[in-house]
Parts: C-alpha cells; sequence; structure tokens
C-alpha cells in the first residue's frame, strides 16, 4: 500500500485542523478536506493554509444536516449559501461530500447545478465515536488498499461521542509511518 485519500470531514477545527495540517506535512502527504462552509468562514486562515499546502478544500455543507430533512429548496439553500461562503475565501469546490453521507432526491440535480462530484468513502475509521488510533488502525488495516478513500473527521459534527481529534492525529501519524516506511 503506498497511496491512500485521506479525507477529513466537518471542519476547519481551530484546535484540530492545524495540527492535523501539521502531521500531513511533516509526512510530505495531501489530503482532502470536506468542509463546513460556516466554519472555514470563521477560520479563513486556516481554510488558506490548507488550500497553500496543496490540500483540497471541497464542500460538505453549510448547516450539518441530513438531505433527507431538508426540503429541495432548503437543499438548494444551504448549497448556495456555503458555497458563497466559500468562494469569498478563494474556494471553488469540484467535489461534494454530503452531511453523513446521506443523499435525496434532490441531491444530485443540486450536485450537477452546481458541478459538483458527490463523493463516498471506502473505508469509515469510525473516529466520530472515539475509538483509539491502535484500534482504528486494526479495524481498517486490512481496507487499506491502495487509492481507497478513508474517511476522518478534523472537526466534532453533531453526534460526535468524543471531546476532541486528537486519535485521529495520532492516526493519521501512525498511517503516515507506515506509508512512507
Ligand atoms: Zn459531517
Amino acid at each position: 500500500m503506498r497511496h491512500l485519500r485521506l479525507t477529513f470531514d466537518d471542519g476547519p477545527d481551530p484546535v484540530w485542523t492545524p495540527r492535523i495540517l501539521d502531521a500531513l506535512s511533516a509526512a510530505s502527504l495531501r489530503a482532502t478536506f470536506f468542509v463546513i462552509a460556516k466554519r472555514a468562514a470563521a477560520h479563513s486562515a486556516i481554510v488558506r493554509r490548507a488550500c497553500a499546502e496543496g490540500h483540497a478544500v471541497e464542500l460538505h455543507c453549510d448547516a450539518h444536516i441530513r438531505h433527507t430533512e431538508l426540503s429541495p429548496h432548503e437543499g438548494r439553500e444551504d448549497t448556495r449559501r456555503a458555497l458563497a461562503r466559500l468562494a469569498a475565501l478563494d474556494v471553488r469546490p469540484a467535489r461534494w461530500r454530503t452531511p453523513w453521507g446521506v443523499q435525496a432526491a434532490w441531491t444530485a440535480d443540486v450536485a450537477r447545478e452546481h458541478n459538483l462530484e458527490l463523493c463516498h468513502w471506502d473505508v469509515d475509521t469510525h473516529d466520530w465515536r472515539g475509538d483509539s488510533a491502535e484500534s482504528m488502525l486494526a479495524a481498517t488495516g486490512p481496507s487499506l488498499r491502495d487509492d481507497a478513500v478513508v474517511l476522518l473527521h478534523d472537526g466534532l459534527g453533531p453526534g460526535a461521542r468524543r471531546e476532541g481529534c486528537g486519535e485521529t492525529l495520532r492516526y493519521v501519524r501512525l498511517l503516515a509511518g507506515e506509508l512512507t516506511a
């Protein structure tokens, strides 16, 4: 295994995202951040840093709500708001991972309207549960084949059962060790 696609949802977080960027940079790894636009606007320096360091900043949402709980109009408005906030930071997403990966009947239409490619994942670390880095590595190890898309979180979304993203940071460091070994 030499190449994984690390993806981070729910950031940027003022504490954890810079630490994860440090860890990626130390290992010369590039990742994709599916951001909550509201948080991106509040922490624009972190978004600029991620872009400057060669990471992709893509769309997660503005409000973190399942698409199945939004009307088509509400979904369109959330997406429009999110893209406007990101455009103000010179970020123009090409990819979209929806909250919880949930799509509604309208999701594909809205994606098409904004030329967004809908993205899922291959390997779920379940890092939001608060598992240790070692147990996440043990659980995901067998599925970490070349080019697998790995789901991680650099911020705490609704339903997160942990206080911070320290184990995600440690998981990235452990994985980086294996990738560069
Ligand atoms: Zn999320």
